[in-house]
């Protein structure tokens, strides 16, 4: 696929994509059209070699997988879920002539860029349904129907030099003015705007606001993609786009886990057996199974820290990522991340027989630094893994910035990797 259409269609993604449910359910679609079955965790698998497979858990992470009679895998890992504020459970507060919804942060997001922006609301809803069964379904409302105003700086003259936000108080999505608002009915009536017209009852939910602001080219040349969510539907982009474009005779898997902000411990998180169990059953022999997992190799692919212009400082001056200069390589001495010499081998042989370049990203040695999916699965599993990103600005803010050329380049040498 050539950069533009790729660009295109990862844009499309990102925009549709608003929670890791919306995410997985893309993924499936995609994954159908591509012509990968789907198989169902509960169910009995009969698995055939030449097939195309994929199973999903929580409707919130995916694996998809080719079936070839070779064990020597290339699987590309990543993450369906990005920091945000999810609503409570009861989250009506009617105060001060207005309606807010309590919410709960989720994941390491940064507060600030919440402020102002137009939010719409999307996520899981799980239902009585007339027939007496208990349903679930996606929901997303797509029209800015919340907003958290910033405090005027006339009320505030310190907001520039001192302002903090208090998690509980500060980040309340307001809704309407008056007080006519009841949250069950109006996700009833939302659902049946969508042609869910068999609710009985709401039970549960777990929905999240987001910002309603299309991805978008940004610069003069169009140099960045400014979105939300790029942490880490990026990399779940290219990998769905790579594992849709090798031949079924090549073995090669992609997993996009969920909760991977929140320290990936939940049955859907990559620590969760979801990837073993997927593994054991493609491997029923345990001889079979352990050479699966020490010929194959992990590319563990999330977002890179960006030198940003105006902070140089906060980067390892002989390790800073550029935007627009390739992929990054991640490292680090105390195994936040999985890399080692031969992935990282492997990894620049396939980056320089397709002329792409890389990028190295150490942190700085006085600063933290934080971890992904690569040394979890590796240590679970025992396969051998590499930590790869694309260089982004604003990492966990609403609205991220990445390069225009570089997703499409972690593409193309994920294609050279996998021969
Ligand atoms: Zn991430």
């Amino acid at each position: 696929m050539d950069k533009i259409d790729f660009n295109d269609g990862l844009l499309g993604f990102l925009d549709a994509s608003s929670t890791p449910f919306h995410a997985t359910q893309n993924m499936a679609m995609m994954l159908e059209n591509c012509g990968f079955e789907r198989l169902y965790e509960e169910g009995r698998w009969e698995l055939v070699h030449g097939g195309k497979y994929y199973v999903t858990r929580n409707d919130s992470s995916i694996i998809a997988f080719t079936y070839p009679k070779r064990r020597d895998f290339t699987i590309v890992g990543t993450h369906t879920d990005s920091p945000n504020l999810k609503l409570k459970p009861n989250p009506v507060i009617k105060e001060h002539g207005v309606v807010k919804l309590g919410v709960e942060p989720y994941g390491g997001l940064l507060l600030n860029p919440w402020f102002d922006r137009d939010l719409s609301l999307a996520g899981q809803v799980s239902y009585l349904s007339t027939d007496g069964s208990i349903k679930t379904t996606l929901i997303d409302i797509k029209k800015p129907i919340a907003v958290i105003p910033s405090l005027a700086i006339h009320l505030d003259d310190k907001a520039n030099s001192e302002r903090t936000v208090n998690k509980q108080t500060d980040i309340t999505p307001i809704v309407m003015c008056g007080d006519d608002f009841e949250i069950k009915s109006f996700i009833k009536d939302e659902l049946e705007r969508d042609g869910v017209d068999d609710v009985e009852e709401i039970y549960a939910s777990e929905l999240s606001f987001y910002d309603t602001q299309s991805a978008s080219f940004v610069g003069l040349n169009d140099d960045f993609i400014a979105s939300a969510r790029l942490d880490n539907l990026l990399s779940c982009y290219v990998a769905l786009i790579s594992i849709c474009s090798v031949s079924s005779d090549t073995p090669f898997m992609i997993v996009a886990s969920d909760h991977e902000e929140v320290g990936s411990d939940s049955t859907s998180g990559a620590s969760g057996n979801f990837l073993e169990n997927v593994l054991k059953r493609m491997f029923s022999d345990y001889e079979d199974y352990v050479n699966m997992t020490r010929t194959s190799i992990l590319i563990s692919a999330d977002n890179a820290h960006a030198l940003h212009p105006n902070y140089p400082s906060k980067h390892d001056k002989e390790h800073s990522p550029y935007i627009n200069k390739g992929v990054v390589i991640k490292v680090n001495a105390n195994q936040r991340y999985a890399s080692n010499v031969k992935t990282i081998s492997k990894f620049m042989d396939a980056a320089s027989k397709v002329d792409e370049p890389i990028q190295y990203f150490v942190t700085r040695s006085d600063m933290g630094c934080g971890s992904t999916i690569g040394p979890i699965t590796s240590t679970r599993l025992g396969i051998d893994a590499i930590d790869v990103g694309l260089p982004t600005y604003g990492m966990h803010s609403i609205r991220e910035i990445c390069g225009s050329d570089d997703a499409h380049s972690l593409y193309k040498i994920i294609l050279g990797f996998c021969r």
